[in-house]
């Protein structure tokens, strides 16, 4: 063992050696050590054999207690990392298990975490490029590559956001600000809105994200700007009542100003109609956003590139790489069609990008953004195409889609149970029929059971959520290793539960 971690575990105050900061002296030889000793803990985590430990949140709390008592003293790493162990990574929740079908969390590849761990030691802020020279190139190749990718037009633009619920925000600002300048030569950066912003109007379907309400409440319309339109048989748009939703709100003095398409909802994975809203979008002056958030990458695979037909009419797009993508949060972009609507964002501050600097060449990327210090995600993406490449990439987002199709294929005529749709994307909605029961208070409450015990065993975790009043259990798949078969047995264990439930009660 050399001298160094002999001291660090036995002394670590005269050893210093909890002195991490990159300017201390030993901090290069530190590295390796620290690397190594986290790893193995990382490793530990990832040969888990349970999604979560199980432990009642108030053990948990007890635990945490416990940690909180040891106080702010300084401690070698190891002993750090052996109180994480127990406190957290013996107990959180591991997406990349296999019984791991809940939310919306990916597995992530490894290129992509050791992206991460460069941007963090370099740690680069990405918003000048006095800041982040070529950093500042490498998230545009990202930008470029994912615009160009999707099929936006040659002036197309974007910019990395902390999330889905931020570039959502990002997209309906600039949807706002532009429908006011367009209309009535009205700056709301410089003056606030006006009294005809009390009237304007936002449509999206029943089945779209709560970030578009919030989204509308923080640009100060509020969520009853927010108009949700009726979704048909399989949870997409319904374009006839979205025409005559607009025509109606028309009437009734509202102004529509923006509509959103959501491409992969977040419970059933459904595309609303593109191509049929772009021409509604066009006809009423609408700003068209499409909410990608869940499923935005499908438009680079073959199975999935005809819903996003009608893209080049957008006018904005966001995209989640830390959903579907399998990159480590955070990972998302929002993409606008023509990169002049930035300037509704844009602002030039002395101290930072002063206009007078304003220099082609050596862009800054802050302009592009509502955040001023930012991190530089790009580089887990960058990583990720580089290492793995982009057929490799897109081949496993076609792989989670088939294993979906399978398991709804193998499941679907099983009595026990019941499926709401034939999915479009990687979710499965269903529930346990108890047998010969017609009672729907029933089938809630065993439905619920189910999920419930699943759930403190900490072996399977599943979703669930609610479709026309009706309680239903949902699988989120996003493990290009999973197979069909293993998801049967997932199924077997539920419909185990759901027979308990009736021997019990
Ligand atoms: C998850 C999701 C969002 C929000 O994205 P975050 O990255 O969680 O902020 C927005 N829209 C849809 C359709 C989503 O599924």
């Amino acid at each position: 063992m050399s001298e160094i971690s002999n001291q660090s575990v036995l002394s670590p105050v005269q050893d210093k050696s909890y002195l991490i900061d990159f300017f201390e002296p030993r901090a290069k030889e530190k590295l390796d050590q620290y690397i190594q000793s986290t790893t193995q803990y990382i490793k530990g985590f990832l040969s888990r054999k349970s999604v979560h430990s199980g432990k009642s949140p108030e053990y948990l709390r007890l635990l945490h207690q416990e940690s909180m008592q040891l106080g702010y003293r300084s401690r070698s790493l190891t002993q750090a990392l052996a109180e994480l162990k127990e406190l957290f990574l013996d107990n959180t929740v591991a997406y990349h298990h296999p019984s791991y079908l809940s939310h919306l969390n990916c597995p992530v590849v490894l290129p992509a975490v050791i992206g991460d761990i460069i941007a963090s030691s370099v740690n680069t802020a990405i918003e000048t490029w006095d800041q982040s020279t070529s950093g500042t190139l490498m998230e545009q190749e990202m930008i470029d590559w994912i615009t160009s990718r999707i099929g936006l037009s040659d002036d197309a633009d974007g910019v990395f956001t902390t999330g889905g619920s931020q570039s959502n925000l990002m997209a309906l600002l600039l949807a706002r600000d532009h429908y006011a300048f367009e209309n009535y030569q009205l700056n709301i950066k410089e003056s606030g809105i006006n009294a005809n912003a009390q009237n304007f109007k936002i449509f999206c379907s029943e089945k779209s994200h709560f970030s578009i309400q919030k989204s509308a409440a923080l640009i100060g319309l509020g969520y009853e700007s927010v108009v949700t339109v009726a979704t048909d048989e399989h949870m997409c748009m319904d374009i006839k009542v979205l025409k005559s939703m607009l025509d109606q709100s028309i009437q009734a003095g509202d102004i529509p100003i923006a509509v959103v398409a959501t491409l992969g909802t977040t419970d059933y994975g459904s595309f609303d109609p593109l191509n049929s809203i772009a021409e509604l979008a066009n006809e009423y002056g609408l700003w068209l956003h499409v909410d990608g958030a869940y499923g935005g990458c499908f438009a680079l695979t073959e199975t999935h590139k005809r819903y996003f037909k009608g893209i080049e009419h957008i006018n904005s797009m966001t995209i989640d790489f830390h959903k579907s993508f399998f990159q480590p949060v955070c990972s998302s972009v929002l993409l606008i069609n023509d990169k002049e609507h930035f300037r509704y964002i844009s602002h030039h501050a002395d101290y930072l990008n002063p206009l007078e600097n304003k220099n082609e060449d050596m862009p800054d990327l802050i302009e592009k953004s509502i955040q001023t210090t930012r991190r530089f995600d790009a580089l887990k993406l960058w990583m990720t195409l580089r290492v793995i490449g982009e057929e490799k990439m897109i081949s496993y987002l076609e792989d989670i889609y088939d294993l979906t199709l399978e398991t709804y294929e193998k499941a679907k005529n099983d009595q026990e149970l019941e499926f709401i749709h034939e999915p479009t994307l990687t979710t499965l909605v269903f529930r346990y029929l108890t047998p010969n029961v017609s009672d729907e208070t029933i089938h809630e409450r065993v439905n619920k059971y189910i999920k419930n015990v699943l759930y403190e065993s900490g072996q399977v975790s599943i979703a669930s959520t609610r479709h026309e009043g009706r309680f239903y259990l949902k699988f989120t798949l996003l493990d290009p290793n999973l197979s069909s078969n293993h998801l049967l047995s997932v199924l077997d264990i539920i419909k185990e539960k759901g027979q308990e439930y009736q021997l019990k009660n």
